[in-house]
């Protein structure tokens, strides 16, 4: 999807100061309203003004379950990456490198932006039922940012069959179960589609950090009641993780080494510095074959916001 905020700010990410250990952070989401005026409500809790980045997960956006088309016209991406996971509803991905993907819940659409894309996200024609899902970004480290853009489909993705509890790995490695999707930095996402009454115990990695996210219902994730809307940061340094239920639900678990490199993000943009999404922004307005062209969407592209004129100065590890 794109960031269709009206007037978004310039964040500088990466490079936090991350908890020595294991802690709960609750990070209540912010609404934001997505495609124009026929807009779907949208909980926002990455980047989020307390924490910006877990791993290089560095956008999380959660919306629905709603009655509504997604028309999200051609927008553009640069030095990230793309992941589209759904919990109901279909969406039709076509990109200006000429791939045209309808995913379902249970399938992963994973987009690199690289260098730089363009794509056009829509439910297809003659939706039935609502849509409910998430869109998450991942920030591409200096040595892949520009690389050449790229789109998979996966429909296959491994699944883990616990008790109470049916787990699929996105992308990185979730006990021994490792995702076919690419990554270019230590990561992963999985989402555990919990039963009633589940008592589940995962295995983390002591040098990664994470985050869990309510999909939908509600859960208990280390003790910690969570719902939908917000997002809790567990810190590292843990090996194993707790989720508990009452009634089913899906979370949501993001994790990663955390991301080293000072980035900037604006709009759909992710790069080193002001300079980088301003070179990005003009290029996207005019057309430049950096991003290519979407075929088959009927309409016209989005333009982008207008770039605030104030520029940022790389941060240093949050005190
Ligand atoms: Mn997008």
């Amino acid at each position: 999807m794109s960031n269709v905020e009206a007037a978004p700010v310039e964040t500088a990410c990466g490079h936090e100061q991350v908890p020595e250990g294991p802690t709960h952070e609750l990070m209540p989401g912010r609404e934001v309203v997505l495609g124009g005026p026929r807009g779907m409500a949208v909980s926002r809790t990455l980047p989020h003004k307390e924490r910006r980045m877990v791993g290089a997960w560095c956008f999380v956006d959660q919306y629905g379950p709603a009655e509504h088309d997604m028309r999200v016209a051609p927008h553009p991406h640069t030095g990230l990456q793309t992941v589209t996971w759904l919990v109901a509803g279909e969406v039709l991905h076509r990109d200006s490198i000429g791939s045209e993907a309808l995913i379902r819940p249970g399938q992963l659409n994973i987009m690199t932006a690289g260098h730089g894309i363009a794509h056009s996200e829509e439910s297809p024609a003659g939706r039935t039922g609502p849509l409910h899902g998430v869109q998450l970004w991942v920030a591409l480290p200096e040595q892949a940012r520009s690389v050449a853009p790229a789109f998979a489909h996966h429909a296959d993705l491994p699944v883990l069959t616990r008790a109470g509890a049916v787990l699929t790995v996105l992308l990185g490695e979730l006990d021994g179960a490792v995702s076919p999707a690419t990554a270019y930095t230590p990561i992963m996402g999985a989402e555990a589609a919990l039963d009633g009454g589940a008592r589940l115990t995962l295995p983390l990695r002591s040098d990664f950090e994470y985050a869990a996210l309510v999909l939908d219902g509600a859960a208990r994730v280390d003790g910690v009641p969570l719902a939908p809307g917000t997002l809790l940061y567990l810190g590292r340094e843990r090996t194993s993780l707790d989720l508990a239920t009452d009634a089913p639900a899906r979370v949501l678990l993001l994790g990663g080494e955390p991301f080293d490199e000072e980035i900037v993000m604006w709009w759909n943009f992710v790069g080193r510095s002001h300079d980088d999404v301003a070179a990005a922004r003009e290029q996207w307005m005019a057309g430049d074959p950096r991003f290519g062209e979407v075929t088959g969407y009927d309409g016209a592209p989005l333009p982008a916001p207008v770039l605030p004129n104030a520029q940022l100065k790389p941060r240093g590890r949050r005190r």
